[in-house]
């Protein structure tokens, strides 16, 4: 018994063997030769059927998108792009699939929209681009657990359900056990009472782990969590799902400055992981990208190819310049003079949106660019403050067609002054006694990021949407499966 995969990376050693593989019909081409995938490969192997041996009722049954256990012979392909066939001497049929059905699924043989395969997002694991897509991304999640593991960071699990909102952005979704047919218990201000609810106090789902991450590397060193990360976002953009997996690093003794080149290892690492254990679904996927690149209008289209993308990323450090410079940069732009940006630059202290992100590093730099120091209005209470007063000691990486894919920081780590941030930003300081406690004892300079695990997947993939990249996208009025 062998995978597909197994099967075509023996090749010519099997040359005559009887072999059993299973699989589902991609084709099944003048009655005589059914190409069959398992899943495990791009690639399919091909059946060749003998007449003689085979019964022709059950050929009758053979459609495509009907699964088949083979039994056969190896042998030597004739046919150009594959080393070997099998010449089946049994097939059995584990499930047919019928013809008139399948007239309306995206398993009918032929080019589907994206958006198509996202109606029918239970059946697209059975294609080419979407089957890719999910080992890439398999590929990238094991390449990260292998790259924080060798470099001696411990993996844990901050919890999902959680009573603080990190980012102070309001993107929550609840949790309750309150039975919301019947009326809420209330306080005497008529607030819903949560004393009475489950927890005993108002509860989310995790938009970020990294204050309870923060707390374990103060213990630990250096950590990872890697888990799921909810954000009720509003907009439906190609960027942001309501349930995507975040990577977020957190380490005991380290500055921006070692912050940033982890970053920028860890994401060449993986990048690479991929790129080698993924050899024949990069190239598919590569060529899928560059031949969408000739459908585009011109200024639209990527100036590289999808490989020489990524290579280009691998083999050039990144970029890394002030918020300041970036704004300068920016309001001198022919875009901005122009107002072809939506949202202006107005001057220092602006929220950077994605399009200027994209400017940055599509059209000025054309590299991937690290932007740090931000202006501590705009950013997170428990980021370093610098001597300046007025930045923190925050970093963005900025990818190309991607924008944003890491946000991170150094965290503060006096007390005094994180107190001030705290009230600054109108935040319970009893709600985080827990948070606040490691910097009264024993407290280090500490940094960490965020990186979206679906992001990651985008630019390595080279797809547009992502809906495209993640099995079951969660987004505005979108958990049909
Ligand atoms: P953005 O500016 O794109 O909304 P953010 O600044 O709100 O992102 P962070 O809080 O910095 O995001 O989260 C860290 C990382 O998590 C981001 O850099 C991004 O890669 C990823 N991320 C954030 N929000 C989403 C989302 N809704 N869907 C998918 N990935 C996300
Ligand atoms: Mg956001
Ligand atoms: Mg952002
Ligand atoms: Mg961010």
């Amino acid at each position: 018994n062998f995978t597909v995969k197994e099967l075509l990376e023996k090749g010519k050693e099997l040359n005559l063997q009887e072999v059993t593989v299973q699989g589902w019909v991609r084709s099944f081409r003048s009655n005589r030769f059914i190409a069959i995938n398992d899943g495990s490969t791009i690639k399919n192997i091909q059946i060749v059927v003998d007449f003689e041996k085979l019964d022709a009722k059950i050929l009758k049954k053979i459609s495509t998108a009907a699964s088949l256990k083979v039994k056969g012979e190896v042998v030597e392909s004739q046919g150009a792009g594959q080393e070997i066939e099998i010449i089946a001497k049994e097939i059995e049929i584990l499930g047919e699939a019928n013809p008139d059905e399948l007239q309306s699924t995206i398993l009918q043989p032929k080019q589907h929209s994206l958006e198509k395969l996202r109606e029918q997002a239970h059946l697209r694991f059975r294609t080419n681009t979407f089957s890719a897509i999910m080992r890439v991304r398999n590929s990238l999640m094991f390449g990260i657990h292998k790259y924080f593991n060798e470099n001696g960071f411990v993996y844990i699990n901050t919890p999902i359900i959680t009573g603080s909102d990190a980012e102070g952005a309001g993107e929550m979704f609840s949790v309750t056990n309150f039975d919301l047919e019947k009326e809420l218990p209330r306080t005497e201000e008529g607030k819903v009472d949560f004393s009475q609810d489950f927890f005993g106090k108002q509860t989310n789902l995790t938009v970020s782990g990294q204050l309870e991450g923060e707390v374990a590397a103060m213990g630990l060193g250096k950590i990872y969590t890697f888990g799921p990360t909810f954000r009720a976002e509003n907009s439906n953009t190609a960027r942001h799902l309501a349930e995507f997996w975040m990577i977020e690093p957190e380490m005991a003794f380290y500055n921006l400055d070692m912050n940033m080149d982890l970053a920028e290892d860890m994401l060449k690492y993986v990048i690479r992981y991929a790129l080698d254990n993924c050899a024949d679904d990069m190239q598919f996927l590569a060529e899928r990208f560059d031949k969408e690149q000739t459908q585009k209008p011109q200024n639209e289209r990527s100036e590289l190819s999808l490989m020489e993308r990524l290579d280009y990323v691998l083999n050039n450090k990144f970029v890394r310049l002030s918020y300041t410079e970036a704004i300068e940069i920016l309001q001198k732009s022919k875009q901005n003079q122009k107002k072809k940006f939506q949202y202006p630059i107005e001057g220092w202290g602006t929220d950077l949106q994605s399009e200027h992100e994209r400017y940055l590093v599509e059209k000025h730099f054309k590299t991937p660019v690290i932007l740090f120091d931000y202006p501590a209005e705009i950013k997170a209470f428990y980021m370093r403050m610098n001597e300046d007063g007025k930045t923190v000691r925050a970093m963005d990486i900025l990818f190309p067609g991607i924008g944003e894919i890491i946000g991170g920081s150094q965290r503060e780590e006096r007390l005094d002054v994180l107190d001030e941030k705290i009230e600054k930003f109108g935040i319970e300081k009893e709600e985080l006694w827990w948070y606040r406690d490691t910097r009264k004892f024993g407290t280090v300079p500490h940094s960490g990021f965020g990186l979206g695990l679906e992001r990651l997947v985008l630019f390595v993939t080279g797809m547009g949407n992502i809906r495209d990249v993640i099995p079951f996208p969660r987004t505005p009025k979108n958990a049909e499966f």
